[in-house]
């Protein structure tokens, strides 16, 4: 279902723009920079109010990094993303606390990412006591109603996390992105540590939840198979960069980018009469250390030319808003 389908406005919320985060890599007795990891290499975008735009590419293609970025939870080395219209990279440490309250995450692996050592009703009100917003009979009467809301009962809330199933956790680290009415939450590949089975119900609890709260997010995933319904529009990341971005039909219609091809090659048919050939990416994902010249894609590519290997394709509007990093497409 498009943002316009779903009523609302296509009002940016969040701009991403020319992004970097490079991390030293060290040598030597003296610790010094040998050079740098280049996670997150200029990548660009906006998030419209109440979208869901999905963003899928390989391990170490950058994209977590990318949503840690936007959080701040990791320091940018450039680039600038803006929250209804704040330049987040500006604020100090007090503005960025205060702006951590509509901008929220839940991570992959619900059985690191909650504490153990804390009932889930500390896990789940501690963000409320934090920023001041609930305390004592309040704090635990939201606490019960959050859990209602993810589908839990509120008499977990004095359990502890090795209690609960896979998709429990997953439900309680929802809660606790839920608790301080975010505008935004950046789901770090939220179901990859899942079974299958559980997979789908938490995909559709985030798809409820969206539309009773007007969230918006950014549903980070490693494949194409698992962000098909939930996301409005689809970013595929490559080697710390965009290659491609549309909306979910004319991504999963006509696919151009060729890395875009492969990955949607890689998502099962439900017809077994239906046949589809498999695009096998040859050799791994080269470092980001030193990637590629020209079109980073080059060295896996099918279709390489010449021209791929010295020139950087331009990522550029090829109609109907559909955006493709390559020389060819
Ligand atoms: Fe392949 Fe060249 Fe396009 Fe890169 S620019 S994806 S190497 S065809």
């Amino acid at each position: 279902m498009s943002v316009a389908e779903k009523g609302l406005a296509a009002e940016v919320l969040v701009e991403v723009e020319d992004v970097r985060k490079y991390f030293a890599v060290t040598g030597g007795v003296f610790s010094r920079p040998v050079g740098y990891v280049r996670a997150v290499d200029g990548v660009s975008f906006t998030v419209r109010r109440g979208e869901t735009l999905g963003l899928v590419g390989e391990s170490g293609c950058g994209k977590s990094t990318l949503g840690k970025v936007i959080l701040r939870l990791v320091e940018p080395t450039g680039g600038k993303v803006t929250f209804e219209g704040r330049d987040i990279f500006a604020l100090d440490r007090a503005q960025m606390r205060r702006q951590r309250r509509e901008m929220q995450i839940v991570f992959q692996d619900p059985y690191a990412s909650l504490n153990p050592r804390m009932t889930v009703g500390e896990i789940i009100g501690e963000p409320l006591g934090i920023h001041g917003v609930a305390h004592g009979a309040e704090k635990a009467r939201r606490v019960q109603h959050l859990l209602e809301v993810v589908g839990l009962s509120p008499a977990h809330a004095r359990r502890y996390p090795h209690e609960f199933s896979g998709g429990q956790r997953q439900r309680i680290g929802v809660a606790r992105a839920l608790a301080l009415h975010p505008k935004l939450i950046i789901c770090d590949e939220p179901v990859s540590a899942l079974d299958v089975s559980i997979q789908s119900q938490i995909l559709n609890l985030l798809s409820d939840l969206q539309k009773e709260f007007g969230l918006t997010y950014i549903f980070i995933a490693h494949g194409l198979a698992v962000v098909k319904h939930i996301s409005d529009r689809v970013g595929v990341m490559y080697l710390g960069k965009l290659v491609e971005l549309a909306d979910k039909r004319e991504m999963y219609d006509r696919p151009r980018h060729p890395y875009t091809e492969a990955l949607m090659s890689a998502i099962p048919i439900p017809d077994p009469e239906a046949r589809r050939e498999r695009i096998v990416l040859e050799g791994d994902v080269p470092s980001p250390v030193n990637p590629p010249t020209g079109c980073r894609f080059h060295t896996r590519c099918r279709y390489a030319e010449a021209v791929c290997r010295e020139v950087e394709p331009e990522f550029r509007d090829v109609g109907n808003n559909h955006l493709v990093a390559c020389h060819l497409r």
